[in-house]
């Protein structure tokens, strides 16, 4: 049987949209409502993002960043989810630095790079019911999740979110550079060739601007329990 009938036997949640618009909060919420796990999709971009810059590979070379994704293992504790393992290392506090997150919208652009990670998330998806958040989970990791959920909220709203994620994690950044760079991540995002950023056609569009997580996640529950 191949995965995509296997995770047939399970619920899935799809949560993707732009850098800041409260996906990760909102959708381990939502996982600890349900009873489901919460993957962090983007976490293991950042995670082939932080291997490649650790190992000196140019960005630039598709060929050598492909490969090196094709023989990396990136996986979560299941159990609190927060948790990034990288073949096996514990890289959780270093992914989310200004490096890695200047870096990985252009892994995330490979085919080779998305290939290999969408069939790691696939295999989680068939171990049990998931909550994922990303860019293109509705759109094509998960096809046929039974809910698919595009969260956005304004930029000034998701850079504030971001400027003070960073402040309270002891990070110096101005909100001005914040704000370029969701911008610069958010065009190459939307804007690559394979799986862009966009909201699947069955998603609902939830804007959250002036929205605590806590009300997005329980309104995205009774989505959930009225579909
Ligand atoms: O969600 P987060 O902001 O941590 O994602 C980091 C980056 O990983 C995104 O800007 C995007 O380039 C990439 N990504 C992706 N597809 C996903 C999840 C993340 O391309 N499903």
């Amino acid at each position: 049987m191949g995965l995509m009938e296997i995770m047939k036997r399970y619920h899935q949640i799809a949560i993707d949209g732009p850098a800041g618009a409260g996906k990760s909060t909102v959708a381990r919420k939502v996982a600890e409502s349900l009873g489901y796990c919460y993957l962090d999709t983007g976490a293991m971009y950042r995670a082939v993002a932080y291997k490649a810059l650790v190992e000196g590979i140019s960005l630039d070379d598709e060929q050598a960043v492909t490969n090196l994704a094709q023989n990396t293992n990136v996986c979560f504790n299941r159990g609190d989810g927060r948790s990034v393992f990288c073949d096996g290392r514990n890289i959780t506090t270093h992914i989310r630095s200004t490096e890695v997150s200047r870096a990985v919208s252009v892994v995330a652009a490979y085919p080779g790079v998305r290939e290999r990670l969408v069939h790691l998330q696939r295999q989680e998806a068939a171990k049990g019911s998931v909550v994922m958040d990303g860019r293109d989970i509705g759109t094509y990791v998960l096809p046929e999740a039974e809910v698919k959920i595009y969260l956005t909220a304004s930029e000034e709203e998701r850079a504030r979110r971001r400027y003070l994620e960073n402040l309270q994690a002891g990070k110096v950044s101005s909100l001005e550079e914040v704000l370029e760079d969701i911008q610069q991540r958010d065009r190459l995002d939307s804007e690559r060739e394979y799986a862009p950023l966009k909201p699947a056609a069955d998603a609902y569009i939830l804007d959250t601007t002036g929205l605590p997580a806590e009300q997005v996640a329980e309104k995205i529950v009774s989505i959930v329990r009225r579909d």
